[in-house]
Formats: C-alpha cells, structure tokens, sequence
C-alpha cells in the first residue's frame, strides 16, 4: 500500500517513495545504483556506472529547436540518524514514512529527503514522455555527505554539457547556478546608473574550473 498517492506531483512522489525503500547510506549506495540502471535501461535511456556507483543517465532533447544539453546532479547518499529508542537498521531497512496531512516525516529516522528530492525529481522527468526538454545529463553522485568524494572521482568527460543545476539546496523556489564544492559566496553592490552615449560592450567569462 502506497503512502505517498495522494501527494503531487504525482511521479515525483512515487520515485521517492520508491526510493525510501532502498537503504542508501553513504558508501552503500549499491543498492539504489542497481535501480537507477534498471529504471535506465527499462527505458532504453544510456547511461554510466562507475566503479563507486556513480550513474549517470542520458536523455535526449524532446524539444524542436536545437539546444546544449543540461545538466542536473543530486546525490542519493543520505544521512542516517535515529532517536535512540527506535530499532533500525540503515544497511537494511526501508525509511518508514508517515504522513500528516501535508507533511511527509519518517517514523523516528531521517527521512533522506536531501537529497531524495532531486533523485526522485531527475527520475520524474528522465520518465516523463510529454516533458519539452533539452538533452540531459542526469548525475546521481554518491558519498556526498561524507566529502562529496562521489562527485570528485566522477569522469566529468562523459558530461558534454556545460549548464549544471544543482539540485542539492534550498530553500524552495530558489535554483542554484554553480556547483563548485561547498563554498558559498554573495556579492553585492550597489548599482549606480547613468546614462551614456556611445557603444556598448558585452563582457562574457566562461571555461573557468568553477
Ligand atoms: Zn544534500
């Protein structure tokens, strides 16, 4: 019996149920691998495990025009913690969800809604025949919450695009446009205009390790 059928969007929520079953705790990611290629390869999508389970899946463009490809990355390593009194096994057990009214929690657990999230997200939409699309790149990295160590012994030359959305922040409704490794920075300044006779000129920095 399905727990999460009432919540929308509909394939999301049922790739992260899927999900939650899989005990996917960092350095034990064999299992959701496993998942990830079979959902792969039931839909004839190519993609690339690597030797600590990275996967990658590729999808192509669903749109008319011609379009670079997209990248999206999420890990499915999530970390497990429990209150003391309840028994549960992470290399084992499924997550036991609970629903409260439009809140999804976890029965004493972590829920690994970060990153499940994007997992569920990526899957949703590498599923979703209708969906207008460029190529895609999508990046399931491991060990992330251990030192990110799956994303930096990820072959990055199997990757040909060159926009990467990070599915790994928050808050909601807000995307981030870099993914360096965990360095956050916020520039401002104060803009002064004027107005100002003669050409104009286009500044573009691109190419850079970040
Ligand atoms: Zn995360």
């Amino acid at each position: 019996m399905r727990k999460l059928s009432g919540f929308e969007p509909r394939k999301l929520y049922t790739f992260f149920e899927d999900i939650t079953q899989i005990p996917r705790g960092s350095y034990h990611e064999a299992g959701i691998a496993d998942y990830l290629c079979a959902f792969a390869e039931k839909r004839g999508l190519r993609f690339v495990r690597d030797r600590v389970d990275n996967v990658v899946i590729f999808k192509n463009a669903t749109c008319e025009t011609q379009a670079e490809p997209v990248i999206l990355q999420g890990h499915v390593d999530m970390v497990c913690e429990k209150l003391p009194e309840i028994v549960h096994d992470f290399q084992h057990d499924p997550i036991e969800l609970v629903v409260e009214g439009k809140w999804i929690r976890a029965n004493g657990t972590t829920l690994g809604a970060d990153n499940g999230v994007a997992v569920a997200m990526m899957l949703a939409l590498l599923d979703d025949e209708q969906a207008v699309h460029p190529p895609l790149e999508c990046v399931f990295t491991v060990c992330e919450e251990t030192g990110l160590e799956g994303v930096l012994s990820l072959d990055t030359s199997i990757l040909s695009g060159r926009t990467l959305i990070n599915l790994d922040d928050g808050p909601e409704f807000s995307a981030v446009a870099s993914s360096a490794g965990s360095v956050r920075i916020d520039c401002t300044r104060i803009a002064k205009y004027e107005s100002v006779q003669g050409s104009a000129l286009a500044v573009r920095i691109g190419g850079l390790r970040g």
